[in-house]
């Protein structure tokens, strides 16, 4: 192979894992945003809990205000009974009775659901905050991980700079002139391998006999139509033959 051939297809390796690292960079800020919402809407979750809980209490303090307010209606027609003269006045009174006792009836019935709600919310609030505070942990160690992603592509864009300014040095400047004349202009993929006998990034038919020509990576061949240094791409080994029978 021809040495700058194999030397700009290192480089464009290079150039492929810098951009990967540039790109982890540059996408931090997002993952970062979207962890931040993940767990504000865990925690809005477990909010929400504890509002059905506030308000299962509040509830219950509204009932057992009425009940004792109807409770106190009720026993002060029971005690009025004792002073009522007439039979008319006496069947009046027993009708407030009985609409009282419907009513007490009516908040003891109310009472008796918001205990049975206060269990149910209780227990989704047991349920959420267990919830949330796996989600937390879950969303603490993303964050660390993303962290070290974070640090490990920053180390990695210095490192790989490092080798393309090594390996650049190496390369004959003419055709260093190409690939970043190619890499500026096409800003990925300067160094593309022949692939069914076409350019793998423009996909244009390359003429059968340059193919032939490129098949010993002899020359520095330039894309006719996206001007890419062309390589041609060992095809992957063939799987072994079967062992022939034996005897
Ligand atoms: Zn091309």
């Amino acid at each position: 192979m021809h040495p700058d051939l194999e030397r700009v297809i290192r480089l464009q390796r290079l150039e492929d894992a810098a951009e990967q690292a540039r790109r982890t960079i540059s996408d931090e800020p997002i993952r970062q945003q979207e962890l931040a919402a993940a767990l504000e809407a865990a925690r809005n979750t477990l909010e929400d809990e504890r509002g059905h809980l506030a308000a299962n209490q509040a509830a219950h303090r509204e009932i057992e205000k009425e009940l004792s307010m109807q409770q106190a209606r009720l026993s002060k027609f029971r005690g009025q009974l004792m002073d009522v003269k007439t039979n008319r006045e006496y069947q009046a009174m027993q009708r407030e009775i009985e609409v009282a006792q419907h009513e007490v009836q009516k908040q003891e019935d109310r009472l008796l659901e918001q205990m049975l709600e206060f269990d149910e919310v209780t227990k989704q609030l047991k349920l959420a905050e267990r919830a949330f505070l796996h989600d937390q942990a879950a969303n603490e160690t993303e964050r660390a991980a993303l962290a070290a992603q974070l640090a490990d592509a920053q180390a990695a864009v210095v490192k790989l700079a490092a080798e393309r300014s090594a390996l650049a040095a190496e390369i004959s400047p003419p055709v260093l002139g190409i690939f970043d004349r190619v890499l500026r202009y096409r800003k990925i993929s300067a160094v593309v391998p022949v692939r069914g006998g076409r350019c793998a990034a423009c996909q244009i038919l390359i003429r059968p006999q340059t193919v032939n020509e490129l098949r010993r990576n002899e020359v520095i061949f330039q894309c006719e139509s996206c001007q890419r240094i062309l390589y041609y791409e060992n095809p992957p080994a063939t799987a072994e033959p079967s062992a022939p029978p034996q005897e």
